[in-house]
């Protein structure tokens, strides 16, 4: 899909999701909260859900999470309209509570349909409600800073999802907000590999039908070695890092097209 066409379909969804009544979270917000981006950016964030001045502003992560978010990014050399962030719920659940598995199920849809346009190489997941849906079973004190193919099923058809605590647990303990800027620091090398991944299943023969769950292997040649033990394995030796400090995403905003720094990719 050329940019244009998928800023208009991000758009459709966005009309829609602003309108949508199909769970209780209609009747308490402000603003829906769509999510905003780069329609051409290989790393989606997805959250939980609006807090207070989400819902005021319609837009995600513009309050203190977002300004940590954005200060995570800024080590990277990257800005927050070089990636696409959003999250598992577009409207706030009231005082900030938890969203309910019925909310969560009636929202799925607008994600799924976000990513089957964007078609991220990683989703980076942040806080539990949002590793939940990408690394379904895992712990965010055990998975956090690490990998895990996505289940084609998310809508993100061939990705890594990489995960992080969410930026308001880090905001609440210093010793999370550290843990935090070391796993950011893995993403580029988790972006490397989800772009060796990618190129291993566009090169490999058509994967015949299976069951849902082994779509993901199945794509993979037998024979590529650093696929094999991806599930296990936590990415990001410092070495990797190192050997790319400057990753870069597709540029979009004007800052970043005058930045050598995003020129390397
Ligand atoms: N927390 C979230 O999970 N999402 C937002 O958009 C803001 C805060
Ligand atoms: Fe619709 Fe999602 Fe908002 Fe519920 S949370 S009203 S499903 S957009």
């Amino acid at each position: 899909m050329i940019e244009l066409d998928r800023g208009a379909a991000l758009e459709a969804i966005a009309v829609e999701v602003r309108a949508c009544t199909n769970c209780r979270l209609h009747e308490t917000r402000t603003l829906a909260v769509p999510g905003e981006g780069s329609p051409e950016t290989e790393v989606v964030f997805v959250g939980e859900g609006p807090g207070y001045n989400e819902d005021r502003q319609g837009r995600p992560f513009v309050g203190r999470a977002g300004a940590l978010l954005e200060r995570f990014l800024t080590t990277l050399g990257w800005q927050r309209e070089d990636v696409f962030i959003t999250n598992i719920v577009k409207c706030r659940p009231p005082d900030n509570r938890d969203p309910e598995p019925d909310e969560v199920a009636a929202c799925a849809p607008y994600l799924r349909r976000q990513l089957e346009i964007l078609d991220p190489a990683l989703v980076v997941t942040l806080g539990r409600h949002s590793l939940g849906r990408f690394m379904p079973g895992e712990r965010i004190s055990g998975a956090h800073g690490t990998v895990r193919p996505v289940d084609p099923t998310t809508g993100a058809a061939n990705a890594l999802a990489f995960a992080l605590y969410h930026p308001a647990a880090a905001l609440r303990a210093p010793e999370i907000e550290r843990t935090s800027y070391q796993d950011v620091a893995r993403i580029p090398a988790a972006l490397l590999q989800a772009r060796a991944r990618r190129e291993a299943a566009t090169t490999a023969a058509p994967a015949p039908a299976s069951a849902a769950e082994n779509v993901v292997t199945a794509a993979i040649p037998a024979d590529a070695p650093e696929m094999r033990d991806l599930p296990e394995v936590p990415v990001a030796p410092d070495a990797a890092i190192d050997a790319a400090p400057h990753l870069a995403l597709v540029a979009t905003s004007e800052a970043a097209a005058a930045d050598d720094q995003l020129t390397l990719f």
